[in-house]
């Protein structure tokens, strides 16, 4: 047999599977095909040309590869593949795919699809070892987003396995272990941290920069462990607060409200917060929640002095909040402030 006729025969691998219809593994040996191939032939037979459920697609299949021209080891090579999907018409569908898939890109369309077919692991908490034969090894945990996205935050790029395990095992070089505790009020700029992604009964949940999403008070609790009291201020939408409260502002919000204002809120005063009052921007008895949104600190005066009533006539005008920030909106037709 020429060479030209050996690559005609290539091309048409199917064919060639076709005309084993009737043989067994020895009836091919015997006609002198290595124990290896003469397998291979059977078990392509036996996919192409022997019963299955799905006959349609074994025969878009068949001629499919075909019209490729695949050749025996381009259907050996899908097969690789098709018995890495999951069921039997997974493994039809795929098997049609890649036989109407030219053979070069025969690897990289089995690897995308089945890349895709992948069931979304569960996930639980486990830690593994990998020895490696270069005296390396690989340490794989799985735990909690946050915790493990603050682990990984604490590792040096550019030694991570020394600077881990010194981290680890509290060896020198590391931070120490346990943080001075003290109480400071700490303001906590939200998109520091990541995207209000939404508010929930009686929280919000955010989506951290590293892509864990966490509610209000987790991310409080993780940015802020053993720094004493914070808030969450968002300056897209001023305090983050889901609360709701009665005509008085409980502990919690006043605190929020001085980390956000230290001083009265109009423009020029300068008053302590702890000097002040905590005045509803919307008033209380025209619907206004008290809640951090619709607080915010002011002096006794300038608390007198503001325009509370929309109805009523301005005189020194109003604080209002926009855009998360509380700006003092002048009466009408008046451009002095105080
Ligand atoms: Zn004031």
């Amino acid at each position: 047999m020429g060479l030209q006729e050996y690559f005609a025969q290539l091309s048409r691998g199917v064919d060639l599977v076709a005309e084993c219809s009737g043989l067994s593994a020895p009836d091919l040996e015997k006609m002198g095909a290595s124990t290896q191939d003469a397998a291979e032939l059977i078990g392509l037979h036996a996919i192409y040309f022997g019963p299955t459920p799905y006959t349609g697609k074994q025969r878009s299949a068949i001629d499919a590869a075909r019209r490729n021209g695949h050749c025996l080891s381009t259907l050996h090579h899908i097969e690789s593949f098709t018995r890495r999907a999951q069921g039997r018409l997974a493994t039809w569908n795929l098997r049609v795919e890649l036989c109407s898939t030219p053979g070069e890109h025969v690897t990289a369309v089995a690897r995308r699809r089945l890349r895709e077919m992948r069931v979304p692991r569960e996930y639980c908490e486990r830690a593994m070892l990998r020895q490696h034969p270069n005296g390396l090894a690989t340490l794989t945990v799985t735990g909690n987003g946050l915790d493990m996205a603050d682990a990984f935050r604490t590792i040096d790029h550019k030694r991570p396995g020394e600077s881990f395990v010194a981290r680890m095992l509290g060896k020198a070089g590391a931070a120490p272990a346990g943080r001075t505790r003290v109480t400071t009020m700490a303001v906590l700029q939200l998109e520091d941290y990541g995207k209000l992604v939404r508010r929930e009964r009686d929280d919000v949940m955010v989506r951290t920069t590293s892509g864990v999403v966490v509610t209000g008070a987790q991310l409080v609790e993780r940015a802020c462990a053993g720094e004493g009291l914070i808030t969450v201020i968002s300056r897209a939408q001023g305090a983050v607060d889901l609360y709701r409260f009665d005509r008085f502002a409980s502990l919690k919000q006043r605190t929020m409200l001085a980390a956000e204002h230290p001083t009265c809120a109009w423009p020029g005063c300068n008053t302590p917060a702890e000097r002040g009052q905590f005045h509803h921007l919307t008033p209380w008895k025209h619907g206004g929640e008290t809640n951090v949104a619709n607080l915010v600190t002011l002096c006794n005066y300038h608390n007198g002095v503001n325009d509370d009533d929309p109805n009523a006539p301005p005189r020194r005008g109003r604080l209002t909040r926009e855009g998360g920030k509380i700006i003092w909106q002048p009466p009408p037709g008046d451009k002095v402030s105080g």
